[in-house]
């Protein structure tokens, strides 16, 4: 039996695919699968093969047994805008909006930022793709200026990807306006209304849009699609993804370029290596924003990151919990106290994450409010160790109060970061 891909009908912001396509058909690579009546994207037959199962949550495709190279094109017709939209092209950076919406937004004399921070930990395959193909990138950059009427790009990347910026101004021609914006080396510099305020000077409100500031951000990998879409008529069967780990292979991050939609996560690991003895989990992500998996789930058109952890430690004393808008929300503190055994005695939020529809987003990306109060009202609710999920500078904060109140911290990255022998995530080192 071939290897059997489960792709979703429902992976991204908008809504779930309608299939077009019938149990026991044989479809080719890139044949179009599900399609969706509002907001949303196609999806894309990601191997040839046999139509094996339809639910209304996905459609297996057992891949057969005499794969051919290539893929069925899309057409190629209308503008950049409609070929991304037939191509099926969402946010690869996580988020998973369709790109298709964000390019059909007026930008004259706006930019267009390419989202190079790779803000997560250990996640290393947007800045290798910038080193081996930055001209993918920068193409993507003119399409999107293009198509949105922006006069500006910018690629948005952390100074210390010398080598990636090297490449990327190689590849660059100074009358396109298209130019490199060092990021600082902070999580969450990645998130899109940070990046802004940083490249651009605004600070966006919470419930304010990209376009409020003249810019629509782009992750790389999405913009190496755009160009992959236009130029070679490709739809999205593929994602680029990062494993990482406790695995038999060592604990370096290794990067897979274009592993097929609905691969099963456990076929990565184990091209990866395979995992090392017992394991603590698996998440599906980065270490801050990631969600647990298991080795079944399968890699979608937003999957960046599969990471293999050690076991987690035990915590007997009761655990307050301070949450962020931009790492782990309560939820996934709530799961990590309990794989640590902890009793959880008290939640606390950072005062510049608010809740907008349902989600927190912080006022402020990466810039401490301080958080001394949050951690005396942890203590005041029994808390005597606290797991947190804080960015970076507000770590700091609690670094420097914590410990003077003798309350152990705990990261929600660092049984990640102690896997791979990472520096963890506390007092800042270099900004
Ligand atoms: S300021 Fe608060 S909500 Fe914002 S990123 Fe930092 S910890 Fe998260």
């Amino acid at each position: 039996m071939g290897t059997v891909y489960r792709l979703l009908l429902k992976q991204h912001i908008g809504g779930a695919g309608i299939p077009v396509v019938a149990k026991g058909d044989e479809v080719g690579c890139g044949q179009v699968i599900a399609e969706v009546a509002g907001m949303g994207a196609n999806l894309h037959a990601s191997v040839s093969g046999k139509v094996k199962d339809i639910t209304d949550q996905y459609i297996e495709i057992e891949e057969s047994s005499t794969q051919q190279k290539g893929f069925h094109p899309l057409s190629g017709e209308g503008s950049v805008g409609d070929i991304v939209k037939a191509a099926g092209l969402v946010g690869m950076g996580g988020a998973g909006f369709p790109t298709h919406v964000k390019l059909a937004t007026k930008l004259e004399g706006g930019a267009i930022i390419g989202n190079a921070a790779e803000c997560e930990p250990l996640l290393a395959h947007n800045i290798k793709q910038i080193e081996e193909h930055p001209d993918m990138i920068y193409r993507g950059i003119k399409y999107a200026m293009q198509a949105t009427g922006a006069t500006r790009g910018i690629l948005a990347i952390k100074g210390k990807h010398g080598a990636a910026i090297k490449a990327f101004k190689k590849a660059s021609n100074s009358a396109d306006k298209i130019e490199v914006f060092l990021l600082r080396d902070q999580y969450p510099m990645g998130e899109e209304r940070a990046i802004i305020r940083d490249a651009l000077g605004t600070l966006l409100g919470i419930d304010q849009l990209p376009s409020a500031a003249g810019a629509v951000v782009l992750n790389v990998e999405t913009l190496s699609r755009i160009t992959e879409a236009v130029e070679e008529h490709r739809p999205v069967i593929s994602k680029h993804v990062t494993v990482v780990g406790k695995l038999k292979s060592g604990t370096s991050s290794q990067v897979f370029f274009d592993v097929p939609i609905g691969t099963p996560i456990r076929t990565l690991i184990e091209r990866a290596g395979g995992i090392d003895g017992n394991y603590g989990e698996i998440i599906q992500g980065g270490p801050f924003t990631g969600k647990r998996a298991t080795p079944d789930d399968v890699i979608t058109k937003t999957t960046g990151g599969v990471i293999v952890t050690m076991e987690f430690p035990r915590e007997k004393r009761p655990l307050g919990l301070l949450v962020c808008a931009c790492g782990g929300n309560e939820a996934r503190l709530r799961e990590i106290a309990a794989s640590m055994e902890a009793v959880v005695v008290g939640v606390e939020r950072c005062k510049q994450a608010q809740e907008i529809k349902g989600a927190l987003k912080c006022e402020d990306p990466g810039n401490c409010p301080g958080q001394a109060e949050k951690i005396l009202e942890l203590r005041k609710k029994g808390a005597q160790a606290i797991l947190i999920s804080n960015c970076s500078d507000c770590t700091n904060t609690v670094m420097c109060v914590a410990p003077k109140l003798h309350i152990p911290v705990y990261h929600c990255t660092d049984h990640v970061m102690r896997t791979v022998g990472h520096a963890l995530i506390r007092r800042l080192q270099s900004v």
